[in-house]
């Protein structure tokens, strides 16, 4: 069998272009599915897509190990570039699609089959609406609580919100209040019962994020994800070791080097590789692995399109460190349009239990697809109030 085309198609989806790798073979009727959304980068992973494609046509799409050594390898410049790695990453997922539609069996089963009875997951506020969960301002606590009640109305058991501010390397007591008062105010609404994940999507410097993570402690958060830039592995393991709650990162690190790094440090409690930006399913499972060996928890990344999130789904069946899926499901009202997924998220609790279709379970309906064509992403840029560049 031999790989025939290496094609992607871009989905605009409002805030993200989700771009799908469709790996096709010489075998009629058989071909893969990948996802390699970068926001903001769409036309530049397109292009990767494109120089990765003579590397593969041609060759044998079961033998996936070795492709991936090939891509990430060949032409000299190492593959773990965002752009670059999530180009591989896109193709990689598409390889291991084909793999268990050539056997007729789930990914899953083909790595070892199911650990657990279903994968529990979580919600962004809003169902991951860009407005709710991006733009809810930090003062207005209340909102924070009525999204926090609507979450669990609609059945998840923990949710994530961005309830910590943008700020400069160090402010006065106003941000750190406005985090205490939104998780008090989430905490409130729902009770003890429920899972709380805070995202400071890398906005604080190292110390801001050590003030927020000393001021939320008491609120006995799920995880605390991205307390400092993931550039500052030694800051988070500071942080880490200075807060009972578990720190979550992991989302911007690629190839198995950066994780293998985080974990010498001991800098978190809880890894959240994207496997759409890691190296694919093939790396993703190698971390699994790494934190496996360290006894940490697993959260991956996933505020993507459905292919990212059909792939999270077969890792976590079959990877025992896996805690939690990321979903999303309000970004845009067509999303279920352009595929047709084996798993159903189950109502009560959000679950989802293990199906029983080859590969990865989905199918992309390419002409729903035609009618989201690329457009750039909104711009979500941040500026603090003197007008010097922020982190979004
Ligand atoms: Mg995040």
């Amino acid at each position: 069998m031999k790989i025939t085309a290496v094609t992607t198609l871009v989905c605009h989806a409002r805030m993200r272009n989700w771009v799908f790798v469709k790996v096709q073979t010489d075998q009629p009727g058989l071909h893969g599915w990948g996802e390699a959304t970068l926001e903001w980068h769409t036309r530049e992973v397109v292009g990767a897509v494109e120089d990765l494609a003579e590397l593969l046509i041609g060759q044998d799409p079961t033998r996936i190990e070795h492709l991936w050594q090939t891509m990430y390898r060949q032409h000299f410049w190492h593959g773990h570039g965002i752009v670059r790695s999530t180009a591989i990453s896109g193709v990689d997922i598409a390889l291991w699609d084909i793999l268990g539609k050539l056997h007729g069996t789930p990914c899953h089963r083909l790595w070892g089959g199911a650990v657990r009875d279903y994968v529990r997951t979580y919600c962004h506020l809003g169902g991951g609406r860009m407005e709710d969960f991006y733009e809810t301002a930090p003062s207005d606590a209340g909102r924070f609580a009525d999204l926090a009640r609507q979450a669990v109305e609609e059945g998840f058991t923990a949710f994530k919100a961005m309830a910590v501010p943008e700020t400069v390397p160090i402010e006065g007591r106003r941000a750190v209040r406005y985090a205490e008062a939104c998780v008090g105010a989430m905490r409130a609404a729902v009770g003890e019962q429920i899972d709380i994940m805070i995202d400071c999507h890398a906005r604080p410097s190292p110390r801001m994020g050590h003030l927020f993570a000393r001021a939320l402690e008491p609120f006995g958060l799920y995880f605390l994800e991205e307390p400092c830039w993931p550039e500052h592995l030694k800051d988070l393991a500071e942080i880490q070791r200075a807060v009972a709650t578990p720190v979550a990162t992991g989302e911007r690190l690629t190839g198995l080097h950066a994780f293998r790094d985080l974990l010498e440090l001991r800098a978190c409690s809880v890894v959240q590789p994207d496997i759409t930006h890691c190296g694919g399913l093939t790396v993703a499972r190698k971390i699994m692995a790494l934190a496996e060996a360290h006894q940490l928890a697993a959260a991956p990344h996933n505020p993507q399109g459905p292919v990212s999130t059909a792939a999270s789904l077969e890792l976590g069946f079959a990877s025992p460190p896996y805690v939690i899926c990321e979903t999303v499901h309000a970004d845009v009202p067509w999303r279920h349009d352009v595929v047709t997924e084996a798993h159903t998220i189950e109502r009560e609790g959000r679950i989802v239990r293990p199906h029983q279709r080859p590969g990865l379970g989905i199918e992309i309906n390419e002409r729903e697809v035609a009618k989201h064509p690329f457009q750039p992403e909104v711009l979500l840029r941040t500026f603090h109030a003197d007008g010097s560049v922020g982190d979004w």
